[in-house]
């Protein structure tokens, strides 16, 4: 094996570290600590996990965080009420809806509903429209978790270029919307694309989104790229895994994620990084 690991555990472990300090000299000052409310509607059990994980993060740093649970048959109306409200409230800093909604909520109306300084998530239409801008405000989490990992490799990212394998609105395009305002160029590749080895082969950097373990061959791999896995797999062994064949990739890459311990917990040191940030904005009459 040749590749450094990018080790996403101890970078994230690090950021949490610096938040809790921050956190302190807020909390010491006499201020109160930043606050997120995590709202989870019915009983999904991934989505439960994640939601655990997330508040268990928050206590941690010393946030104020608050989970509201809601039944699965919810009213998309009692949803947007509750939002509302959570607008409203001055200790609340960020509103999280754990997606996926059931059927009968329309996600971009709730996502809509949070009002802009407090999606810490990053999906309003909002903050992805200045992220477009160049501007950016509140970053979806998972690909500015990348982006401080491609930080950590010390690697110059401009003029690089970045092949990202999928498009979907929380990881592949906003990825590309990261990767382009860091100066790469960029090639977001997605199912109907043609020819996908051969454009992963040219890659100086490529993030993978896309959800199969083994996806990525390791003779896709340009020697010397970086190579992120964002993917996320459960094998039949019941082990979790990215989209790259990692043994392969390894002895080709110059830097490569680990899965699990690569990106997933950035995502969530993230989402404690926004809410700090929304925080500020807030006590500074954002
Ligand atoms: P998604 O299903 O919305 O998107 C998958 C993308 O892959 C699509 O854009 C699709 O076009 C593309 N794709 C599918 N088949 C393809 C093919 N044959 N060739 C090229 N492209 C193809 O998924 P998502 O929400 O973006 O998540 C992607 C993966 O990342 C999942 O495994 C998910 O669990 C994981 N994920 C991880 C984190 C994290 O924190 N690590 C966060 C979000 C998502």
């Amino acid at each position: 094996m040749s590749a450094q690991i990018l080790d996403g555990k101890a970078i994230a472990a690090n950021l949490r570290k610096a938040i809790q300090q921050e956190v302190a000299i807020i909390t010491g000052s006499g201020q109160r600590p930043p606050g997120l409310a995590v709202v989870l509607v019915g009983d999904n059990p991934a989505s439960q996990i994640y939601v655990r994980n997330k508040q268990k993060a928050c206590e941690e740093v010393g946030f104020l965080s608050e989970l509201i649970r809601l039944e699965p048959g919810t009213r998309e109306s009692d949803l947007l009420a509750l939002i509302d409200d959570l607008n409203q409230r001055e200790e609340i800093d960020g509103i999280l809806v754990q997606l996926p909604l059931p059927g009968q909520i329309d996600e971009e109306t709730v996502i809509e509903r949070i009002l802009p300084t407090k999606d810490v998530d990053g999906f309003h239409p909002y903050n992805v429209g200045r992220l477009a801008l160049r501007m950016p405000l509140l970053r979806p989490c998972t690909p500015k978790g990348v982006m401080t990992m491609l930080e950590h490799t010390g690697m110059e990212l401009a003029g690089k270029d970045a092949v990202i394998i999928g498009q979907s609105n929380i990881v592949g395009r906003p990825m590309a919307l990261e990767l382009l305002m860091a100066r790469c160029t960029i090639t977001v590749c997605h199912s109907r694309t043609k020819n996908l080895a051969g454009k992963v082969r040219a890659a100086d950097i490529l993030v993978s989104a896309v959800g199969r373990p083994g996806f990525v061959a390791g003779d896709w791999i340009q020697p010397g790229a970086i190579v992120i896995d964002v993917g996320i797999n459960r094998r039949e062994d019941g082990k979790l895994c990215g989209d790259v064949d990692f043994t392969s990739a390894s002895k080709v890459a110059d830097w490569i994620t680990p899965v699990p311990g690569g990106v997933g917990p950035m995502t969530i040191a993230t989402l404690l990084e926004n809410t700090l940030q929304a925080a500020k904005l807030h006590n500074n009459g954002g």
